[in-house]
Order: C-alpha cells, then sequence, then structure tokens
C-alpha cells in the first residue's frame, strides 16, 4: 500500500471529510483492521484564506510547495491537495516535488465521463467557479460544457463556502439557497452539479438536489484510494 500525502488545512472541516472517507474506503476494501498509510500536512487556512483574498498567489504557491515538499520527505508516496480552489497552484506545486500529483478536476471530470454525461453545473469558490485552471480545465481539456450561477448567486455560493462552512457552520437558510440556484442551472440545461468545493457536501447531499451530484471530496478521496491499492 502506498502511503498517501494530504495536503490540507484548506479548511481542516474538508480535511477531516478526506480522511474519515479514505480510512473507510481502505476498511471496506481491505477488512481486518486494515486503515489508509497517509500522512496529513495541515496548513493554516487563516493565512491562506487572506493572501486568496489579497489576489497573492505566488505567495500561496510557496507555502504550499513548502508543505508538499515535506510531505515528500516524510515519505508520502503521491500528494492529494484536498481544496479545489488551491488546484490554481497546482502546476506550482508539481515543480517543487518528483511525487505524483493527482488532480482533482481531472479525477472529477473522469467521473463525469464515465456517467457518459457532457453539460455539468459548477459551484465552489468564484475562483473555481470563474478562473481557467479549474473550469477552463474540465472544458479545454475534458471536453465538457460548464454552466455557473449569475454573478450574484456565485457571490452567495462563495460567501456561504468561506463565512459557514469552512467555520463548520451548516444553515438551513444556505441550503435553500444552494437548491435554488441547482435549480436554476438544471433549467439552463446541466445534467448534473459538480459540488466544487470540499466543503459543500457537508451542506448538500445527493438528496437535497434537484440534479446528481459529483462531490469532488468523495471522487478525490477515492481515486486516491484506488491509487494508494494499485
Ligand atoms: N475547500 C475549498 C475548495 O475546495 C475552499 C477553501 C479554499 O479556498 O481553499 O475550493
Amino acid at each position: 500500500m502506498k502511503t498517501i500525502g494530504l495536503l490540507g488545512g484548506m479548511s481542516c472541516q474538508s480535511s477531516a471529510e478526506y480522511y474519515r472517507i479514505i480510512n473507510e474506503s481502505v476498511q471496506a476494501r481491505l477488512g481486518g483492521h486494515h486503515n489508509a498509510r497517509s500522512l496529513m500536512l495541515s496548513v493554516d487556512f487563516d493565512e491562506i484564506e487572506s493572501l486568496q483574498r489579497a489576489g497573492k498567489w505566488s505567495r500561496i504557491a510557496e507555502i504550499l510547495q513548502r508543505a508538499a515538499r515535506q510531505l515528500e520527505n516524510g515519505g508520502a508516496d503521491f500528494l492529494v491537495i484536498c481544496s479545489n480552489t488551491c488546484h490554481k497552484s497546482a502546476p506550482q506545486i508539481e515543480l517543487a516535488i518528483s511525487i505524483p500529483l493527482l488532480h482533482i478536476a481531472d479525477a472529477t471530470a473522469e467521473a463525469i465521463r464515465a456517467r457518459g454525461m457532457q453539460t455539468v453545473a459548477l459551484l465552489g469558490t468564484s475562483f473555481t467557479m470563474e478562473e481557467e485552471f479549474y473550469r477552463g480545465r474540465l472544458q479545454s481539456r475534458h471536453g465538457l460544457t460548464v454552466l455557473i450561477p449569475d454573478a450574484v448567486e456565485r457571490a452567495e455560493v462563495h460567501r456561504v463556502i468561506f463565512d459557514e462552512l469552512c467555520h463548520g457552520e451548516l444553515c438551513d437558510a444556505s441550503r435553500r439557497a444552494y437548491q435554488r440556484i441547482i435549480d436554476g442551472l438544471k433549467t439552463r440545461g446541466a445534467e448534473a452539479v459538480v459540488l466544487g468545493c470540499t466543503e459543500i457536501s457537508l451542506l448538500i447531499h445527493p438528496a437535497d438536489s434537484a440534479l446528481p451530484v459529483f462531490d469532488t471530496t468523495r471522487i478525490h478521496a477515492a481515486r486516491a484510494v484506488d491509487f494508494a491499492l494499485a
């Protein structure tokens, strides 16, 4: 079994989900007293979040490069960044390490393709919904059509992630707002919704959504387990 390197803390709420899902999945597959071999290095999210707001992405890349090297030096055989947004720094992180990085958008796109779907809605931080590194990758590298909410709705999706979900707060009013946004994206032709932020699945479960969900946390964690056991 390979050792999974988890670059976490973005936020700690979803890092705990990765840890739980990965260990439960290895236990389900191998039985006995098995769990995953893993290392998690959590960065301090207060620093990352302030730098994101200030647009200081090169500083974020430096912090994540250092953390990734620490995971490699600690014995990780491959790397998983436990945040969609922080994949904005994936190219720089890959340059800093010699172990493979399992990209969350690639794993998600492959899961969508495996279900034979073409047009998906994307919910996440404004960076993830609007920028090339994520939305663009789903479209140009994987040929998907990606619909995003309108500007007012995007601001609300983003606000709920940082003001509530990253603090572990789950509000019914926010769940209803997300449900309305998903309904609108369904009307516009989406076949499914990508929960493209690793905290959203804390708020929105498959039964809450008018569209089938692709939960990036679960998909990415499952990919890590497949890779670790291959
Ligand atoms: N967990 C997040 C994501 O998947 C948001 C926190 C962050 O900005 O890294 O995008």
